[in-house]
């Protein structure tokens, strides 16, 4: 076999073709501020690790972000270097109507333009709470209204999910306009994933007609098996144009970055991890600035 074509060669010249074609671009921005969601009440398949390194790679681009971080773990507050003790000012005290959100907002290091509404643990008696409310799953949806009637430059306000589908995740269904799906190539991928849909479309009819399903991104790939072509083929015949063509490769870059409270874009800046959630960035940016203004529901 010639060394000049090993899948290892190709894969090395395929990222530097990658990392250079992408310094070219110019993000655009959307024409509205757009609110998503990150979820899948599957554990583990990288929605944070998604949150965190889309936020900074379309903050690093130019775009105004926000990252409300809606799950108690934290996770996405701890990644981004954000400080999260119990007490601090957090997505808590939004949901109970004591702070409003840019209250609690601190400012990201790795990127001018992030901004980070962080969870605590105080977050995990916030379900018990609201369920008593009227209106409890419209709680975000208000909080998030109220800041973009102030501050109209913000473009992108990316949410952060636990792994349930409880009123939480229902209240960042209904602030949002669109949902991510981080789904990991794995076997048992696609478990679970008609009953999101299903959590989807009962939102749209009674909740928020505006919800859609933005985009899947397909995360921890691992070239070297079949079971990751497999699973990236069945998501894309069963959904042909929301799946992104950008995916996420396995990475010990990646799973490394949080413990020092940073992103891929710190911690590994030319590496492929941070060259595929750039390009799933891009790829997000022209989907979003093609929507236009439409389904504006101000
Ligand atoms: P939870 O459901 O608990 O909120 P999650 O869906 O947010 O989990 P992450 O926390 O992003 O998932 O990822 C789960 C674990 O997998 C973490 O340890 C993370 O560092 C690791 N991880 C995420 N993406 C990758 C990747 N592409 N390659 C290697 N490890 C990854
Ligand atoms: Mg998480």
């Amino acid at each position: 076999m010639s060394t000049g074509s090993t899948p290892l060669a190709d894969e090395l010249a395929r990222a530097a073709r990658d990392r250079a074609r992408l310094e070219q671009v110019t993000f655009p921005r959307p024409a509205r501020p757009l609110v998503v969601a990150v979820a899948n009440q599957k554990g583990g398949v990288g929605k944070t690790t998604s949150t965190v390194n889309l936020s900074v790679a379309l903050a690093k681009a130019g775009l105004s972000v926000m990252v409300i971080d809606a799950d108690p773990q934290g996770n996405a507050s701890t990644a981004l270097g954000i400080e999260h003790t119990q007490g601090t000012e957090s997505t808590y005290d939004v949901l109970t109507g004591e702070l409003s959100l840019e209250e609690c907002l601190q400012p990201c290091e790795e990127a001018d333009h992030l901004m980070v509404c962080p969870a605590t643990i105080d977050l995990s008696g916030a379900e018990l709470e609201l369920s008593s409310l009227t209106q409890r799953e419209f709680v975000l949806r208000r909080a998030v209204k109220d800041y973009l009637a102030v501050h109209r430059n913000v473009d992108v306000i990316l949410i952060d999910c636990p792994p349930s589908l409880g009123l939480l995740t229902l209240n960042a269904f209904v602030a949002a306009d669109q949902v991510i799906v981080p789904i990991q190539a794995e076997y048992y991928a696609l478990e679970g994933l008609s009953m999101l849909i299903h959590t989807i479309e009962k939102i749209r009819d009674y909740l928020n007609p505006g919800l859609n399903i933005g985009a899947i991104l397909l995360t921890m790939f691992d070239r070297r098996t079949n079971l990751s072509a497999e699973v990236a083929s069945e998501i894309k015949r069963y959904f042909p144009d929301i799946m992104l063509e950008s995916y996420i490769p396995r990475s010990v870059k990646l799973s490394e970055a949080p413990s020092f409270g940073v992103s891929i874009f710190s911690h590994d800046p030319r590496g492929q991890a941070a060259t595929s959630y750039k390009a799933a960035a891009y790829e997000l940016a022209q989907r979003w600035a093609d929507l236009g203004d439409q389904n504006g529901t101000e």
